[in-house]
């Protein structure tokens, strides 16, 4: 077993760069040094040596110094220098790399192997000894920060403090010897903080810049991250040991990061940042305002630094040209870090940009129109998830504006809330229920909680790729960045902008796609769906077998989820429209009527009005399906509780108005999810489901007469436990569905069919489905009743639950796949053994869930039905799990 891979120089170990063993960053080092792309030679030590390392209490094998310092030998063969030379060194950077790159992880030491004798040799073969005191403090600082974990400010500090003696404003002002006193003074710091001089023997460097990235996969950062984005911590992570390029020797020197297409748009075009004169993490670390990659971008930013296509014009087309070959190797969007030194373009990290979702969809269908990837991979390259993100609305164009400052559109969609100063409040407040935008100077992995929290982030530094960018873009929230404007005193939990001030808790709008930031709440308008979106939803529906429905009842929705490409209803709740004020007296007097008389007196004047509704549905689902089910939850919910509403129901009805109090407190239920409702309401007051069946089929006789095409209704009884439960009430529609028919003279087809609902239900499926003429999976109560779990009092416990790994997601949200999924399959199986056509579906939340509708799709079912904002997530999903 060997643990070390080589790369660069025409040598690559890793083979065809496999990221589970050497990590995303040592993967693609391996695979471009691979492609013969000038990559500065190095070597990864695998994951595996990670977990090995945990495995053995955190002590490395013996054997691991003959192949590091094999790996070692073969960057010193190439490059020509000694590591630990004092003539001429050898520097090399610790880079950690996990599967997916993963903030949380020990930041990179760079400029490894300086040291008091070293540094002379570099000084003296560069001919440069601003440049070599420069990697030195930069690499002690570094060090210091990460391997020793020492306070970082007290670095930062005497930086400043050397610039202020200097009088000057920029780390480039300071001189050689400037920076050689600085180096003293650092090595004082670590001397008092770590009780032991700053490391001289370079091997001594490299295997504590080695543990520390082996340590930090066991951060608390990276465990909240982990934990955040379902990384398992058995994953462990590589590390990566790469001979050092200098972008900090000078003017024809640079650093930069750059995506091969706009991450937040998707155009094609390159997109980048860099700075000339800097080193490593200097652009994203906003240390000086960098400059633009492209002479278009610049333009159009209105920005005076020259882009690197002006700057460095042969460089630029150089770099235009590896982007080329990325984009074809990898066959998708890349997000590169480069370094030029003295000239000379080095590729120093490559992996697939994170993107928004707006940029996923367009990159996927350009890219299948280019012919780079095929349709079927455009479907699998965006995040059903993240459809989200387009599906809901925006800034009203036309609603007032109260605009206090405008930044970088760094990540896009609107957001308002109530301003915050730090992670912890925003998680905090957002727990009570309100919506927050978080305020920093610029964020870091400590703030990665709080940026979860947040509706939208805003920060007063930092570029288009700072970290609150990548994040926010990652997380699909939208991001202000860079707002120089912004005096932020976090202290004081207020920032001051154009002589305003903004305390916590006041209300602030931001706008991720323009950058602007406004006091208020902003009105916002519905999203765009034609386009790219309109096209990949168009491939998707080429290849997905289900069918996707919706769960809706009124009207505004029944219309939004036709937009959205709903194929019918899945479920249409009855009893959502007998809240309405209009009806909802009628309503109390058919609950509280003392007899049959009584109620159907009260069901007379509802008939109207469920007609309509049901007519109004019918006519905007017209020719397709529409599943309505019967009166499903316990009456007492319907009950008045305020004195004026006892009144006018004793004014409607006659009936003394203490007598109603008395009969109310009678239908009060100990467990009324286990108790008088679903179709136990219909077995005891069959009276009920006749009028809403009538209704039913009186409304679409009326549409098919109006509009010439014929509903489908599927009459669904909910909460059947037994055949007979189900039969009693088939009796009851079959008969309304006669009269009616020979009323009007018009036939339709119908079908009637339950829910399954039920564990007692799912097992007899067999015998019900003689009667039944198709299933509706509710897996909402049928998750709360297999579990015994209540699905209303379980946020008390579900969290922890997560958290010990009892269940793998919140099982409301994501479905039960070996538990509840297994009673599916049997319902589904028995079912069709006894009625092979059966209809089947899903209506619970789940239907909405991409990981519940690849379930589906494996069983057979033949529709999902989701509320209407996820029926192009449940499209998507369902085209995903048909490819
Ligand atoms: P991260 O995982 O945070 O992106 P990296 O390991 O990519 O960290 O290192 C951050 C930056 O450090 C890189 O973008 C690059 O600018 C710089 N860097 C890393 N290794 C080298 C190297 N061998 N030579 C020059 N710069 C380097
Ligand atoms: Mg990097
Ligand atoms: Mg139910």
């Amino acid at each position: 077993l060997r643990y070390v891979y080589r790369f660069g120089g025409g040598v690559s170990d890793g083979g065809n760069g496999d990221k589970n063993l050497l990590g995303g960053k040592g993967a693609n080092l391996d695979g471009m040094a691979g492609i013969g792309l000038p990559v500065p030679p190095g070597f990864t030590i695998s994951t595996a040596m990670c977990t090995r390392y945990y495995d053995e209490g955190g002590k490395f094998p013996e054997s691991l110094k003959a192949e590091v310092a094999d790996g070692i030998a073969h960057i010193e063969g190439i490059t020509g220098k000694m590591f630990g030379d004092e003539g001429d060194p050898l520097l090399v950077s610790v880079r950690s790399g996990a599967r997916i790159s993963m903030p949380g992880m020990m930041d990179t030491v760079l400029n490894l192997g300086l040291n008091d004798k070293t540094v002379e040799g570099l000084a003296a073969t560069s001919g440069d000894a601003r440049f070599a005191w420069d990697s030195y403090r930069r690499f002690i600082q570094m060090y210091a920060d990460v391997v020793l974990e020492l306070d970082h400010g007290s670095f930062e500090e005497a930086l400043e403090i050397a610039k202020e003696d200097k009088g000057v404003h920029l780390d480039t002002e300071l001189t050689a010897d400037d920076l050689r006193a600085l180096v003293a003074a650092y090595k004082k710091l670590v001397d008092q903080q770590w009780g032991k001089p700053f490391p001289q023997d370079v091997h001594d460097q490299l295997w504590g810049a080695v543990g520390a990235v082996f340590g930090s996969w066991q951060s608390d950062r990276a465990k909240v991250y982990r934990r955040l984005n379902d990384i398992p911590g058995s994953w462990g992570t590589a590390v990566n040991v790469q001979a050092m390029v200098f972008g900090n020797m000078g003017e024809t020197s640079a650093t930069g990061v750059a995506f091969t297409r706009d991450p937040s748009t998707g155009e094609r075009a390159y997109y980048g940042e860099f700075l000339i004169n800097a080193q490593g993490e200097d652009v994203v670390a906003g240390i000086r305002t960098p400059q633009y990659l492209t002479l278009a971008a610049r333009e159009r930013a209105g920005a005076k630094a020259a882009s690197m296509q002006e700057a460095m014009p042969e460089v630029y087309d150089e770099l235009a040209r590896v982007f080329d070959l990325l984009e074809t190797h990898y066959r998708d969007m890349q997000d590169i870090e480069f370094t030029v030194q003295q000239g000379k373009l080095w590729m120093l990290q490559t992996r697939s940009g994170k993107r928004t979702a707006k940029a996923a969809l367009k990159i996927a269908v350009d890219m299948a129109n280019e012919g780079l990837i095929t349709r079927k991979e455009a479907i699998g390259r965006v995040d059903p998830a993240a459809l989200d993100q387009l599906l809901h609305p925006t800034l009203d164009p036309k609603a007032p504006r109260d605009v206090i400052a405008k930044g970088l559109p760094a990540s896009p969609g609107a957001a308002s809330g109530k301003a915050v100063f730090d992670a912890d409040t925003a998680e905090k407040r957002k727990a009570a229920g309100e919506d927050v935008i978080l305020v920093r100077v610029e964020t870091s992995p400590e703030d990665i909680h709080g940026m979860h929290a947040a509706k939208g982030i805003l920060t007063a530094r930092g570029g288009m790729t700072s970290h609150a960018a990548v994040v926010a873009r990652g997380m699909g929230r939208p991001c202000v960045s860079g707002v120089g404007a912004l005096a932020i005193d976090a202290k004081a939990k207020l920032f001051r902008v154009a002589g305003r001030e903004v305390k916590e808790g006041d209300l602030l709008t931001i706008d991720g796609a323009t950058g602007e930031v406004m006091m208020g709440e902003v009105a916002t308008v519905q999203p765009e769906l034609a386009g790219d979106f309109g096209v990949l939803m168009e491939w998707a529906d080429e290849v997905r077998r289900l069918k996707v429905r919706t769960n809706a009842e009124t009207p505004l929705d029944c219309r939004t989820a036709r937009q959205f490409g709903a194929e019918g209803i899945g479920l249409c709740r009855t009893e959502h429209m007998f809240f309405d004020a209009s009806r909802i007296t009628a309503v109390r007097q058919m609950i509280l009527a003392e007899d049959v008389t009584g109620r159907k007196a009260a069901l007379e004047k509802l008939l109207p009005e469920q007609r309509s509704d049901f007519a109004e549905i019918f006519e905007i689902m017209a020719g397709l399906p529409v599943t309505i089910r019967l009166l499903d939850p316990p009456l007492h919910e319907f009950l008045p509780h305020e004195e004026s509403e006892f009144a006018e129901v004793a004014t409607a009805t006659g009936i003394d108005i203490d007598k109603l109090k008395r009969r109310a407190a009678e239908l009060h239920e100990f467990n009324p999810m286990l108790g008088h409702r679903g179709c136990r309401l219909g077995v005891t007051y069959p009276e009920i489901y006749e009028m809403q069946a009538r209704a039913i089929f009186e409304a679409a006789v009326a549409v098919a007469t109006k509009l010439g095409e014929a509903p489908i209704p599927e009459v669904m009884i909910p909460l059947v436990a037994t055949r007979r439960e189900l039969e009693l009430m088939k009796a009851v529609v079959d008969a309304a569905a006669k009269a009616v028919f020979e009323e009007t003279g018009t036939t339709l087809e119908y079908l009637v069919g339950t829910m399954i609902e039920l564990p007692r239900a799912a097992l007899k499926a067999g015998e019900i489905a003689e009667v039944g003429e198709f299933f509706s999976f509710g897996t909402n109560d049928l998750t709360q009743t297999a579990l015994g779990v209540s699905r209303d009092d379980a946020a008390r416990f579900l969290g922890v639950y997560v958290e010990q790994g009892i269940y793998a997601k919140d099982p409301f949200v994501s479905l039960d796949i070996e538990g509840v999924g297994e009673l599916i399959e049997i319902a589904a199986e028995r079912g069709r053994k006894t009625r092979p056509d059966i209809k089947l579906g899903i209506c619970g939340e789940h239907g909405g869930d991409p990981a519940s509708i690849a379930f589906c799709e494996k069983t057979g079912l033949d529709y999902v039905s989701a509320s209407p904002y996820r029926v192009p997530i449940a499209r998507l999903a369902a085209a995903q799990a048909a490819l």
